[in-house]
């Protein structure tokens, strides 16, 4: 059902106060909603027990409270699960819970559909709808909290954004989100335990490295040839290369933090020497580790995963020049959800 009253979750607590106050009444009520919001994730006015009849009748007049529906999960054999993600005003995204011997980790979207275009991903064709809001990304990580308690008996331990849509399109939205997530008013995960993963968006690489944030960083790399990458990632014609290696050069110089680059190895696209030398070199100009991803087919024939003898030549030169590499096997693939296949399908 539309609505026109406001989502209350779009509002900072000290938003929340000043509203208390216009209403003639304490500040402080707005902590005590903020409460309810954020760390004890009422889905209803009603729910909020400390506040009078009177108030919450008068909240219930003014705003609503946008949560995400969960509407399907689909579990795959090797203990992954994804869900579809229903939001207020019907559309839907993925987010996948990834279990590993020692941790659980929550890949979460940051767009309806992606601002971007790579070639090889599922998720480009979808085209961006909108920008998700700080509680929908919020909601979708608590939503993976429970389930990681419920079929794990764990809680949650890391987060990564690589879910659908671009988060560096998303900044703002994406940075309130972490801060509700670190915040002790809300999960209180260390930032440490939380990686930003981005196609290259220098621009706002930077930005981050500016505002200091204590996250972790993942760049989507694919090939350090130009023209590779822009034929591969046509939007990265507008953040070529050497734009890129001065803004992640900016980002470690500020935080010190070392990037991780992914990057899927194609046959004959980046299975050759050329690309190999190529990456190497983009390695040695900031401290980095490499994680080679599995390509998952998304039923188009110009992608195919390279031969294993591919990826061990790039395991084998990035290792001579010191740099750490890993093959990371794709999980959840049997349920589409491993990267570069949330669409929708389900
Ligand atoms: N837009 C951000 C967040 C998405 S992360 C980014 O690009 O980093 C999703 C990751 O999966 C990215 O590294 C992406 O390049 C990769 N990916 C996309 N399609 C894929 C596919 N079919 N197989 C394997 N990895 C893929």
């Amino acid at each position: 059902m539309q609505t026109t009253k406001k989502d209350i979750r779009t509002l900072s607590k000290e938003d929340l106060r000043n509203f208390f106050v216009s209403q003639g009444d304490k500040s402080f009520r707005g902590n005590q909603v903020y409460e309810w919001l954020w760390s004890k994730g009422a889905h209803h006015f009603d729910d909020m027990t400390n506040l009078s009849k009177e108030t919450r009748n008068m909240l219930e007049a003014h705003f609503v409270i946008n949560h995400i529906k969960v509407d399907t999960m689909q579990h795959s054999n090797d203990g992954t699960i994804k869900n579809a993600v229903r939001l207020h005003d019907g559309l839907v995204v993925e987010s996948v819970l990834i279990p590993t011997e020692t941790r659980t980790t929550a890949c979460v979207s940051s767009q309806v559909g992606c601002s971007l275009d790579c070639n090889f991903c599922a998720t480009a064709r979808l085209k961006r709808m909108r920008n998700l809001a700080p509680d929908e990304i919020y909601d979708q990580v608590v939503a993976i909290d429970q389930e990681s308690r419920l079929y794990h008996n764990r809680p949650l331990s890391n987060i990564v954004f690589m879910g659908m849509g671009e988060p560096l399109m998303n900044y703002n939205n994406v940075m309130k989100a972490i801060d509700m997530i670190t915040s002790d008013e809300g999960l209180g995960m260390s930032p440490k335990r939380i990686t930003v993963s981005t196609s290259g968006v220098s621009k706002m690489i930077k930005k981050m490295a500016d505002d200091e944030v204590k996250f972790k960083l993942a760049v989507s790399l694919h090939s350090a040839v130009e023209e590779i990458r822009n034929h591969i990632m046509p939007f990265t014609k507008n953040f070529p290369l050497p734009e890129l290696r001065e803004a992640l050069e900016y980002w470690y110089r500020k935080t010190k933090s070392k990037i991780t680059y992914e990057y899927v190895v194609w046959g004959g696209i980046n299975d050759d020497k050329k690309s190999i030398d190529a990456l190497v070199k983009f390695c040695k100009y900031v401290p980095c580790k490499v994680n080679l991803i599995e390509y998952n087919p998304i039923d188009d024939g110009e992608f195919q995963q390279a031969a294993p003898e591919a990826i061990d030549a790039y395991i084998k030169a990035l290792e001579n020049a010191g740099i750490v590499a890993k093959v990371r096997r794709s999980r959840g693939k049997d349920i589409d959800a491993a990267c570069g296949q949330l669409a929708n399908k389900s």
